[in-house]
């Protein structure tokens, strides 16, 4: 079935009603444009992967004070929250909370939107795209058009481990996002979560809480694990825009560290960090992600103090160990995985018999490896191709994606995590709500927003 509407009246499509889709779709109607919402899970409807958890005990690792959804009204989430003095400010709310406050901003905004609203609950498979208008075909078989597509897919599943792919599924969970992964626990005595990032942090955490109370490897190549904030808020001192480049700006912000502390200086670059990437050269920046970019994320995405102290408190009591290595092997023997590993450094092989193995490796950036229909759809038509580093889909400064060749396309954009090939910085919602408004202003035509440039 084709829904129609007439060719001068088309909406803007949204596929991905997470936070980027959603907080798009609420700036778009402000403007008074007609938006279509395209969410493949209700459950998800506003909240996305990270706020949709049904689990307190993850907690947001940004304070309550930067968790606005609008760059233009700073204390939104403050006063949603009832937060008024500086400690709740400085807390960190769980990631549910906040989902909850999304999908309250979304309801009040399509309460004011009225017709010029509309949420579709579906998965979007391919679009087809005309001159004036652009078609998009849902899992259903229903057929949507309107006016231009905005993708907002978000982080593309993880990477498949090629190590870990061969271990049977009862003792492997190549998704820790899953409902299920962290499920049928008891009898478990050893578990192994490849990646120490912050979605490893998730799992440990996901675990305890549902009561698991063996041994947690934590595995990944360099042992690093993400840092914690401070327990009271930034004193970042606001510095220009640096003039440095390469190794000489990271001796400077070392330097600085030096002088008023690493959080203070990794948080005073954070209003530049997006001019710097595009600043350097393709080569630079391929040097930065694959020297820096390690330190720097767990430099830039921390743990909320009490996350890190509950990690810490499972180290001291020798329950939790993180390993610097490269995964070897992994077979199934006797109801177990018997995993190899190289440690850092060294030659010997080590081995470790575990009870189930967690992939926590990260979003898979590359689209050639992705395996979801509707990224292999444009793909193949030559709609989209991937940024030089192969972190996403490639797009203009406006959000414009590139097709084959390199020529943006004014019919299908791009916001989120996927875009982080041109702005790196495009992960966090403080990055992300400003990315979102601006191209809502560009899609809406409305470039004068409150004495702005007069
Ligand atoms: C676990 C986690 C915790 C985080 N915690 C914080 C935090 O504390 N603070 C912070 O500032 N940032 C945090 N972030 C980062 C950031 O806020 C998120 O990355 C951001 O929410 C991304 O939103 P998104 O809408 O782009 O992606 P997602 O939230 O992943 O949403 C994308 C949506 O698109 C839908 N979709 C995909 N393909 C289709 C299709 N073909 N058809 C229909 N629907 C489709 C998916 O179902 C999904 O709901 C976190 C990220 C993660 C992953």
């Amino acid at each position: 079935m084709t829904r129609r509407n007439t060719a001068t009246d088309l909406p803007i499509a949204i596929v991905g009603g997470g936070f980027s889709g959603t907080l798009l779709a609420i700036n778009l109607l402000r403007y008074g444009e007609k938006v279509m919402l395209i969410e493949r899970s209700s459950a998800q409807l506003a909240k996305g992967v990270a706020f949709g958890t049904r689990r307190p005990e993850h907690l947001l690792n940004v304070r309550a004070s930067n968790m606005s959804a609008f760059p233009d009204d700073a204390g939104h989430f403050l006063r949603w929250m009832d937060f008024s003095d500086h400690d709740e400010a400085n807390r960190f709310v769980p990631r549910l909370t906040y989902g909850v406050y999304l999908r309250d901003a979304l309801v009040e905004a399509l309460a004011k939107a009225g017709t010029n609203a509309q949420i579709v609950n579906g998965e979007a498979l391919s679009v087809d795209f005309a001159d004036d208008a652009a078609r998009v075909h849902l899992a259903d078989g229903d057929v949507l058009e309107c006016r231009s597509v905005v993708l907002a897919l978000g982080n593309f599943p993880p990477v498949p481990h090629p190590v870990l792919q061969s271990l049977p599924t009862a003792l492997y969970r190549p998704d820790p996002w899953e409902a299920a992964a962290v499920e049928g626990l008891a009898g478990l005595d050893h578990v192994l979560v490849v990646g120490s990032g912050l979605t490893a942090a998730d799992v440990v955490l996901s675990l305890e809480s549902s009561g698991f109370t063996g041994k947690l490897t934590v595995l990944s190549r360099r042992g690093l694990k993400p840092l914690s904030h401070a327990e009271s808020g930034p004193a970042v001192t606001p510095v220009p825009d640096p003039d440095k480049r390469g190794s000489q700006l990271v001796r400077e912000v070392r330097r600085r560290a030096g002088e008023v502390g690493w959080r203070a200086a990794v948080d005073a670059m954070r209003p530049h960090t997006q001019n710097i990437w595009r600043r350097h050269s393709v080569s630079a920046q391929a040097s930065f992600l694959r020297h820096l970019r390690p330190y720097w994320d767990i430099h830039r995405h921390r743990l909320a103090p009490s996350v890190a102290q509950r990690l810490e408190d499972l180290e001291a009591s020798g329950r939790l160990r993180y390993v610097a290595g490269k995964l070897g092997r992994a077979e199934a023997l006797g109801g177990r995985a018997l995993v190899s590993y190289r440690p850092r450094g060294e030659e010997g092989i080590e081995l470790l018999e575990v009870d189930r193995v967690y992939n926590c490796a990260g979003p898979d950036c590359d689209l050639g490896r992705v395996d979801l229909p509707l990224v292999r759809d444009l793909l193949d038509q030559g709609r989209i191709r991937s940024d030089v580093h192969a972190l996403g889909v490639d797009i203009d400064h406006l959000g414009r994606v590139r097709d084959r060749d390199g020529a943006v396309q004014d019919r299908l954009l791009a916001v989120g995590p996927i875009t982080k090939g041109e702005a790196w910085e495009i992960v966090a919602v403080p990055d992300i709500r400003r990315q979102v408004w601006g191209l809502a202003r560009f899609l809406a035509d409305e470039h004068w927003v409150g004495g702005e440039g007069l």
